[in-house]
């Protein structure tokens, strides 16, 4: 039995409620090119442009639903620890959306940030946002024109590391859900959890590049292969 769980989701587990992932044809990350929208530098650039893009995904999230996979990650963290005496699930996601919130998780750790937040660059700090932004809104604590997207672009450094270093190195089991195993330091979790002795399972349509990392690979849509595996985990019918 397991004591201590890590689950890290990427843009694979809200596919499937209709948030286009990173290098999908269809997403707006498609239309823009990444260095303009997701780097600092690109920001300094066109703040508006920024704004304007991070703008259109936080209007268009409010509509989205979780799916069966992020209900699972409910399940499993409200379900297990009851069967198993302090045990812990923390679930770490690179996504921005707020789609394991809505279904119900708890203990969620956003790394690459939050379409609902904004950052203030003067003040440093952020805070719930629903709203659009643009290079006139004004920060709610020190009233300055500096808001910017609260989202971790490529460079800087993600939220929450010293914690998600802490939960990898106790862990037992590590589950990867739904990333392409490209974005460091997301991609090197599964290389922390081992050397804490944790088994590792990689969930995915297909095996990821450091899909071999992994013990075992479960391949198919997470709104089908999560649900029947935190069934079996929480009746510890589990084999890694
Ligand atoms: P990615 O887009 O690079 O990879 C997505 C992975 O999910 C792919 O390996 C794909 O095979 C897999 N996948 C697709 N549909 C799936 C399904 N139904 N079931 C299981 N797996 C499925 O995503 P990433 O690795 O998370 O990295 C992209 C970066 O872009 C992240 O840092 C994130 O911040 C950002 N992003 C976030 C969102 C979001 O918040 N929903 C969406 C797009 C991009
Ligand atoms: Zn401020």
């Amino acid at each position: 039995m397991f004591k201590h769980i890590v689950i890290l989701t990427g843009a694979g587990i809200s596919a499937e409620s209709g948030i286009p992932v990173f290098r999908s044809e269809t997403g707006l990350w498609e239309q823009e090119r990444v260095e303009d929208v997701a780097t600092y530098e690109g920001f300094l650039r066109n703040k508006t442009k920024v704004h304007d893009f991070y703008n259109k995904m936080r209007q268009s999230i409010k509509s989205k639903e979780p799916n069966p996979a992020h209900l699972a990650l409910t399940r499993l963290e409200q379900e297990y620890p009851i069967s198993h005496k302090n045990a812990t699930v923390t679930v770490v996601t690179q996504n921005i959306d707020d789609l394991h919130e809505k279904a119900g998780t708890k203990n969620v750790i956003h790394m690459h940030g939050e379409l609902n937040s904004i950052l203030c660059e003067k003040c440093g700090s952020r805070y719930r946002y629903f709203e659009n932004s643009s290079v006139d809104s004004v920060c709610t604590h020190c009233h300055s024109k500096s808001l910017r997207p609260d989202i971790v672009w490529f460079g800087e450094m993600p939220y929450h590391m010293g914690k998600i270093e802490l939960e990898l190195s106790r862990c037992d089991l590590f589950l990867s859900i739904g990333t392409s195993g490209v974005v460091y330091p997301a991609a090197g979790f599964c290389e922390i959890a081992k050397s804490a002795g944790a088994k590792c399972v990689e969930f995915n349509l297909e095996k990821s590049v450091v899909g071999s990392r992994f013990d075992k690979g479960i391949y198919g849509k997470a709104s089908q292969t999560l649900p029947q595996f935190v069934n079996s985990l929480i009746c510890d019918e589990i084999e890694v």
